[in-house]
């Protein structure tokens, strides 16, 4: 018989982490970081986001200067110019992050903007990796997300253990900037099928078929995608509430187009989408769920509400 003692799981990983940006993404994530046992400083201009996550056990950095002293800085910021002002605002990350820290920017932002702060921020001594993620807030929850790496494959070793403790796939893509411009690609990718499942289930109800019969049917075959698993149940069930907003889709194909106009690549159908989806802005509805495009397929075919299905 084995009679060593089973040495207990509790020793506290090493590296100090500091997170900055705790709305309906990075709460979760810092959840799952506490939870894996980091030392964890946080910090947002919202208090009672900060006062949540301090509840679980962080600490509160109180400025992003007290969150820059940490081994790995994680931000989970909303938009290009938000992760700027948080790097190189006064009293910004890149004046007072250390020499062979690491700085996780996690946002989805621009490709371009993201290859100039890496840069910047080299010259300092600071490594920064793009580490966008798709799988939403559940993904976020369960820890499970999967995370687009780009920038130097020796910072992403550094702190792989840090990524782990909140995503499930991790993929290096590339140098920098290379993560936002996978996330961008996996943008066009989700927005084209969620156009097309509106499409395709408003032509059936138009034709007096059950559009859930169709969506049966197609998710056993070729036409099969988790746009028409998830997105077509919020179709049959009418329920367009967020859900992933239609306006941080739009932020989302903004960078996606804007990507594309410096490279020269045409993105046509990405351009059409996005201005459903600013009609939808126009008309009230940027807060609801980005599967609302099938409402406006629904409207503009007459099928919503006047019992021609
Ligand atoms: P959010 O708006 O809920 O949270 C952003 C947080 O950043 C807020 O708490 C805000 O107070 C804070 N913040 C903004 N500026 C700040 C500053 N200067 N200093 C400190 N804190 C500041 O956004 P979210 O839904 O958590 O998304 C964050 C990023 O993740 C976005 O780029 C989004 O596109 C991306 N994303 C979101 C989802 C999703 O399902 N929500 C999925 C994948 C990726």
């Amino acid at each position: 018989m084995d009679t060593k003692k089973e040495k207990v799981a509790d020793s506290v990983p090493a590296t100090r982490v500091g997170f900055i940006g705790l709305g309906v993404m990075g709460r979760p994530m810092a959840r799952n970081l506490l939870k894996a046992n980091f030392p964890l400083a946080v910090y947002d201009l919202n208090r009672p986001a900060v006062e949540e996550i301090v509840t679980l056990g962080a600490s509160d950095a109180g400025s992003i200067t007290g969150a820059a002293a940490a081994d790995v800085v994680v931000t989970m910021l909303p938009d290009t110019p938000d992760v700027e002002a948080v790097i190189f605002g006064d009293q910004g990350l890149a004046g007072s992050m250390r020499r062979g820290s690491i700085l996780i920017d996690m946002s989805s932002i621009s490709p371009v903007a993201t290859r100039r702060f890496a840069a910047a921020l080299a010259e300092r001594g600071v490594s920064m990796l793009d580490a966008p993620v798709s799988g939403g807030f559940q993904g976020a929850e369960a820890g499970t997300l999967s995370i687009m790496i780009g920038g130097e494959a020796e910072a992403l070793e550094r702190c792989r253990s840090v990524l782990e403790a909140m995503g499930k796939t991790i993929n290096h893509i590339g140098q920098s900037g290379a993560g936002q411009v996978c996330k961008v690609c996996n943008q066009v990718v989700v927005a084209i099928n969620i156009q097309a499942v509106a499409e395709a289930l408003t032509l059936a109800k138009k034709n007096g078929v059950d559009p859930g019969k169709v969506r049966d049917a197609l998710l056993g075959g070729f036409a099969r995608s988790t746009a028409l698993d998830l997105h077509g149940k919020r179709v049959l069930d009418d329920n367009f509430a967020a859900g992933f907003r239609v306006n941080l889709q739009r932020k989302d194909l903004r960078l996606a187009l804007e990507t594309g106009a410096a490279t020269g690549t045409p993105l046509p159908a990405t351009a059409l989408i996005q201005e459903l989806y600013g009609i939808l802005a126009a008309t009230g509805r940027g807060g609801m769920d980005n599967s609302s495009l099938a409402l406006l397929m629904q409207e503009f075919s007459g099928a919503r509400g006047d019992g021609s299905a």
